[in-house]
């Protein structure tokens, strides 16, 4: 299976309980277990700008160009403003684009290294899944960076790389779109940018109190309550699942968040790393199903110990790889 990665999504953000070298971590571990081989990761481009401009407000990206943001502004993004900053999470968000480009069959296994070829290549139906060139499922190790809006970033996401590659299938004529979020808070920036677009279905699980205050709604939004375990957790996610694929999806991106397990430092769900394996299987399995092209990021994770984030991704990426055809 193929996975998009750059090394430098390790970015110099001081110290801070967003530990950007866990992208690394997991990329290294899934090597180390021969989960991937050394042929199957794939460097990314950055976004183009215009491409960031399908979600994001010229105001916006022209402070965050020109590192031009308030004290206000910074304090709610929660990252210090730098060019690596800004790069490396253009970055993060060109491998969304990629990784969704690639599971929906618009670019072909040769063309991996420089999608920048496939621009005029548009969807039409039937071209997913096929096996000319759809590889289904592709995770990204990175991305899922939920809380950015088209005029702000907050909570340590700078740009909604999920909300710009739904955006950039959409231009490459796919109708349905369907983002499954299960990271423990509120994909309150992914909610809000599309709550106008009922093309795009936005299901968020997640635990009520908790960051962020004001929930936008989405099209189907699950407040977990406090201290919510592996069996309510999973409860709940089978039955959003059938309303996610009600919506008959061309491609579904799945955010599968860290944060709900029990040790998280910035969650209070109490999933333990089984319950999560299985969350991740629920939403492989039905998708797979379906047929249907997914796209895999790995959003939030601040484990008191940095070992658990990781196992817990890396877990992710192996349920993928299980499920995928070899
Ligand atoms: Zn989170």
């Amino acid at each position: 299976m193929k996975v998009v990665y750059s090394a430098r999504y390790q970015i110099d953000i001081g110290p801070h309980v967003f530990p950007t070298r866990k992208y690394s971590l997991v990329h290294d571990a899934l090597l180390t277990s021969g989960v991937i081989g050394p042929g199957d990761s794939i460097e990314p481009e950055p976004a183009s700008w215009s491409d960031l401009a399908l979600v994001h407000t010229p105001d916006y990206l022209a402070k965050m160009r020109d590192g031009t943001m308030s004290p206000e502004d910074t304090a709610q993004l929660e990252l210090p403003w730098s060019t690596e900053m800004v790069e490396g999470f253009r970055l993060m968000t060109g491998g969304t684009i990629q990784a969704a480009l690639i599971a929906c069959g618009l670019v072909h296994d040769d063309q991996t290294q420089n999608p920048r070829n496939t621009q005029n290549q548009v969807f039409s139906a039937g071209s997913a899944g096929s096996a000319s060139s759809a590889l289904n499922v592709v995770c990204h190790i990175g991305g899922g960076l939920h809380h950015a809006f088209p005029n702000h970033g907050e909570g340590f996401c700078p740009f909604n790389d999920v909300a710009v590659a739904a955006r950039v299938l959409q231009a490459r004529g796919l109708e349905r779109i369907a983002i499954v979020d299960l990271d423990v808070h509120h994909g309150n920036g992914t909610a809000f940018t599309f709550e106008a677009d009922p093309r795009v279905f936005t299901c968020s699980m997640h635990q009520q109190h908790n960051y962020p205050m004001w929930k936008p709604r989405g099209s189907l939004d699950i407040g977990l309550p406090d201290g919510a375990h592996d069996a309510t957790f999973l409860r709940e996610l089978e039955r959003a699942l059938p309303a996610v694929m009600a919506h008959a999806p061309q491609c579904v991106f799945y955010l599968a968040g860290a944060d709900p397990y029990e040790d998280d430092q910035l969650g209070g769900l109490r999933l333990t790393k089984d319950g999560l394996r299985r969350r991740d299987r629920l939403v492989i399995d039905a998708v797979r199903e379906a047929g249907i092209p997914l796209v895999i990021t790995l959003a939030g994770g601040y484990a008191r110990r940095v070992e658990d984030t990781v196992a817990i991704h890396c877990a992710t990426i192996e349920e993928a790889v299980l499920a995928s055809p070899s």
